[in-house]
């Protein structure tokens, strides 16, 4: 049996670097297509059932190589179908990856890093001390086992229930561009996994230097985490607003490549009691939009432990997005889902401490026993 440590793990390379290997390999050029639709199209990770690259490289493949899965640690099931995996890392960081599946559709929402940078008050990620950006590999990888549990394989033959891919979960994407950027082009190749980039939707906080850059070299759409219509408050909910405040914010939303009528910005905003959702708030978003082709998610805050913030009733929410559609803009109410599993926004955090702790216990227990 060949370890796993010593092979390069093929997952998150893109043509040009699974061409360089094959060339190394002294194999021709139309075999990096072969090897790519095999790992992207057909989701394989046995190089010696890849019937048509031939015997020698096969085995060639396989003696340095090798296509590995991101390792589950947890796998949580919502009761609302909502499906959580927690992974850990090579380096024993942990990630969590949340699928919400609907009747004939279902939405991915992927991780960008492990914990966040930024401490958003209201976000349970952002209290998270461990920091640090997920590879592309490890970025696909979360996509690759979720394929795997579904059967999305073509080999299965029936319909996709994943066909959405939301850059909303733990991480600030645009902290990430160049991995994020590198995963979403693998994810969008038409010969591979082949989601389109109308069906994938990047949210950020709010890095205005990278909202551009965003547009053009991926052509995803667009989500803001607006929260608050007045620079004193969202200093406070979204501390990034403070290097770059709302007006220098929305002139890059205004500017965002590719955007119209028909492929709105979605500007996120979570419903907090008391804090933003008064009707002289929603009458003050709207006004700030104006001329943007946007549409506005009302999120209910989701809570978490320790968390003070409380979300807004019913009542209020609908009558926030009642005003916001009286002045032409689209605003539903986001139904949460997952939130029995600590899997609905906000609320990832990976859970190594607890678990750690967990082990420990479990190791003393062992040794009272011996
Ligand atoms: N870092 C990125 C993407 C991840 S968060 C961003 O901030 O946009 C995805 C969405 O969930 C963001 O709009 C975020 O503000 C929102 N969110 C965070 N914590 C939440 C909570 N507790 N309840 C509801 N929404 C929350
Ligand atoms: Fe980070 Fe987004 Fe959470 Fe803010 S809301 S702390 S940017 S993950």
């Amino acid at each position: 049996m060949l370890d796993n440590k010593s092979r390069i793990n093929l997952i998150g390379y893109s043509r040009q670097e699974l061409k360089a290997e094959i060339t190394k390999l002294g194999e021709k050029d139309f075999r990096t297509k072969q090897l790519w639709h095999w790992m992207y199209h057909k989701g394989e990770t046995d190089f010696n059932k890849m019937s048509s690259l031939g015997k020698s490289l096969r085995k060639k493949l396989d003696s340095s190589y090798v296509i590995l899965r991101p390792k589950i640690v947890t796998e949580q099931l919502s009761k609302d179908t909502t499906h959580k995996w927690l992974f850990r890392t090579e380096d024993n960081n942990e990630i969590e990856t949340v699928f919400i599946p609907e009747e004939d559709r279902g939405a991915l929402c992927l991780s960008s890093q492990v914990g966040c940078t930024l401490t958003c008050s209201f976000c349970h990620t952002g209290t998270q001390k461990l920091v640090r950006n997920l590879s592309a590999a490890e970025i696909i990888g979360q996509m690759m086992v979720v394929r795997d549990a579904y059967g999305e394989w073509p080999s299965n033959g029936h319909d996709r229930k994943l066909t959405n891919i939301v850059m909303m979960g733990m991480g600030e994407p645009l902290y990430n561009f160049e991995q994020v950027a590198k995963a979403l082009k693998i994810i969008m190749d038409e010969e591979g996994i082949s989601i389109s980039r109308r069906r994938i939707t990047l949210s950020t906080s709010g890095v205005v230097p990278l909202i551009e850059r965003c547009g053009e070299e991926l052509g995803v759409g667009l989500a803001v985490s607006l929260h608050a219509v007045r620079d004193e408050l969202r200093d406070i909910l979204v501390p990034i607003n403070k290097k770059y405040p709302i007006k220098v914010l929305l002139k890059a939303c205004r500017k965002y490549p590719g955007s119209s009528n028909a492929r709105r910005i979605t500007f996120e905003y979570v419903m907090l009691n008391g804090i933003n959702d008064s009707a002289s708030d929603a009458k003050e978003l709207a006004r700030l939009l104006e001329g943007i082709p946007a549409k506005i998610n009302l999120i209910p805050f989701n809570k978490w432990p320790g968390v003070e913030y409380e979300c807004s009733s019913h009542h209020t929410i609908k009558q926030f997005s009642e005003i916001l559609n009286e002045r032409g803009l689209s605003a539903p109410i986001r139904m949460p889902r997952g939130r029995d599993i600590m899997a609905a926004c906000g609320q990832l955090k990976s859970e190594s401490q607890a678990i750690r702790k967990y082990s420990e216990r479990d190791k003393l227990n062992i040794s009272v026993t011996n």
